[in-house]
């Protein structure tokens, strides 16, 4: 992963111009070495897409995209 320490070449509107692109964004540092489970420390997360929430495989535990 990226991290920006200027702004991204051609601006922030080019690099993330629209909210997909915001939310991978923030879910790549929300989540800097891949979503895991903090109950389990398992990696075989699944995304609810509808509710925009990640949740454990093994344990059933939601994960917001974006929050601890
Ligand atoms: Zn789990």
């Amino acid at each position: 992963m990226e991290m920006y320490r200027t702004l991204p070449i051609g601006g922030v509107r080019q690099a993330f111009p629209d909210t997909a692109s915001c939310q991978r964004r923030l879910a790549d540092v929300r989540w800097p070495s891949g979503v895991t489970c903090p109950s389990c420390g398992d990696r075989n997360i699944g995304l609810i897409e509808s509710r925009s929430l990640y949740q454990c495989v093994s344990t059933q535990r939601n994960l917001h995209r974006l929050s601890r």
